[in-house]
């Protein structure tokens, strides 16, 4: 059977939730046992996420294979069980940069290079890479919103592909805002109506609308945008705001979307079971405690920096059937303000990945009282690295322990470059794996874990694969004193040189990642690591709560 494309637009304002709505309507597919696969096109200039702040454009996302990607990806690989790779996502900068990297090389043999033919062409290509003999479906999430001078190309190729790939085997889903006026008290349509009229001047008619408001959109409403965007009334799909986004897909469900897109594929396949993603419902509505947890960062201006983190602790939430709060806490805040103002009340302590020297020794504070109190503490990549020059300073006698990352010439560098790094019997630590992004450790990786080690109580076996996205490295060299003050290393990568994992065996539970588990944790069956850190939040509070 050919694939089936399903291409979702956004119109009227960003930030409507495309991302999550096109992976929910996967997530439906899947369920009817259909093999869905997702991509993200994003019309920016950059190469790629990877050097984009967290606080611009949210946290970047890591996938298996090393890709520095947007986070919608992370919302696909929540909703759906096929894992993306680096062929899922692709900015406008990847399609120049290899376009240009072909010009130079003269592979157009003179021609005058053209968005139209070759970035567009381009973008065609890499639609179709992504649409392997193994799925039926791919859902084609375009960035931005319709009108955008950046997303022409794309809106572009689009338009060719209904045409090329033949008009059965394509949608187009159009995500817009039908907001309403209190003034008024009325859901407004024009906005939608001007949306679909931008997207027409472009050749491309919507075939189904999805329809964000903060509350149900009649009948009524339904039947004018029908009318005025000439979009059957049965595909306009009210999306409105839900108090969790794991409810979008039964939401969709409910209005028939997935019976809709399956008669209009000619796919003959069973009803949607979504009896999971009812089960990841029931536990959190029906919740039997309350933990909080603080995230000690420095990109807390924007939610969306943190959001496998704070997905991942939900999803540990669900299956402890705890209600978990989270609060961001700006590292810079802990240093300026104290402990007192900001860390009190806390269950438990997640220090997470960061770049550069800012707002650091605010997050060694917060190890240190975690630590000083028996706060579960849990440390991912910067966090880790954190975890273990306080403890170097403050328990093992090393005042001076740094990262190069911090402090270039530093005299005690526990953490540093892979080349700076000497073993324990002297000899210069190497790396001895394929995934490396330039100098960065990038994707799946190999990790030991010691047998009855906690983290191997947790994850019950002994060889984990987890994601990594970083450039420095524990100093195995200067490990003695940190060993013999009591932390322990209890996981190491393939060639047992790196370390991945430290612990504390006097704390009730402090443990610190190289990599990335948050990027592996989905609601249906959460992450070990997080589910055991929410269970001893809750396990410290009641203790806490004995004490005063
Ligand atoms: N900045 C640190 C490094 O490069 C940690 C990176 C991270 O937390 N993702 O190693």
């Amino acid at each position: 059977m050919k694939i089936n494309y399903i291409f979702v637009t956004g119109g009227v304002v960003s930030s409507l939730g495309k991302g999550i709505a096109t992976a929910s309507l996967a997530a439906v597919l899947e369920a009817r046992g259909l093999r869905v696969t997702i991509m993200k096109l994003d019309p920016y200039i950059n190469v790629d996420p990877g050097t984009i702040s967290p606080v611009q454009h949210g946290e970047v996302f890591i996938t298996e294979d090393g890709a520095e990607t947007d986070l919608d990806l992370g919302h696909y690989e929540r909703f759906i069980r096929t894992k993306m790779r680096h062929h899922n996502n692709f900015t406008a900068g990847k399609i120049y940069a290899d376009i240009l990297r072909k010009e130079r090389r003269g592979d157009y043999l003179g021609a005058t290079i053209q968005i139209i033919p070759h970035v567009t062409d381009t973008i065609k290509k890499w639609i179709i890479a992504g649409a392997s003999v193994e799925y039926d479906v791919l859902l084609v999430e375009i960035g931005g919103t319709v009108g955008d001078i950046e997303s022409l190309p794309f809106l572009e190729a689009i338009r060719q592909m209904v045409i090329e790939v033949n008009k059965e085997k394509t949608l187009c889903i159009h995500l817009t805002l039908v907001p309403f006026i209190t003034a008024s008290g009325e859901l407004k349509t024009k906005p939608t109506q001007h949306s679909v009229k931008e997207l027409l001047s472009i050749g491309i008619q919507p075939d189904i609308l999805i329809c964000r408001s903060d509350r149900v959109i009649s009948n009524s409403e339904r039947k004018k945008i029908s009318l005025f965007c000439n979009v059957p009334k049965q595909a306009i799909i009210s999306l409105q705001d839900v108090d969790s986004i794991y409810k979008i897909p039964a939401l969709l469900k409910s209005q028939g979307l997935d019976d809709y897109i399956c008669k209009r594929f000619n796919l003959n396949c069973p009803e949607a079971n979504l009896s999971d993603w009812e089960e990841v419902i029931y536990y959190q509505e029906h919740p039997i405690g309350e933990v909080t947890v603080g995230i000690v960062g420095k990109y807390i201006e924007l939610a969306d920096a943190y959001k496998s983190i704070t997905e991942a602790l939900k999803h540990a939430g669900i299956k402890n059937r705890f209600i978990v709060n989270i609060h961001l806490i700006n590292s810079q805040e802990v240093e300026k303000l104290g402990i007192e103002k900001t860390l009190k009340g806390l269950d438990a302590i997640l220090v997470p990945g960061g770049f550069g020297y800012r707002g650091v020794e605010g997050k060694i504070l917060s190890v240190q009282y975690a630590r000083e109190n028996n706060i579960p503490y849990f440390g991912i990549c910067l966090g880790m690295q954190v975890a273990l020059i306080e403890f170097a300073r403050h328990v093992a006698g090393m005042p001076d322990a740094n990262s190069t990352e911090f402090i270039t010439n530093c005299k005690c560098p526990v953490i540093a470059l892979i080349n700076e790094c000497k073993d324990e019997n002297g000899t210069m630590m190497t790396y001895n794996n394929t995934n490396l992004g330039g100098t960065m450790r990038l994707g799946n990786q190999v990790c030991y874990l010691i047998k009855g080690s906690l983290t191997y109580q947790i994850y019950g076996k002994s060889t984990i694969l987890e994601r990594h996205r970083h450039r420095y490295e524990v100093n195995n060299m200067l490990l003695k004193n940190i060993k013999h003050a009591g932390l322990t290393c209890v996981g190491f990568s393939g060639n047992n040189h790196l370390v991945e994992v430290i612990e504390y065996s006097k704390h009730p539970w402090f443990i610190g990642s190289q990599f990335h588990p948050e990027f592996n944790s989905t609601p249906r069956e959460g992450h070990p690591l997080f589910i055991d850190f929410i269970r001893a939040a809750m396990e410290y509070k009641h203790r806490h709560n004995k004490l005063i």
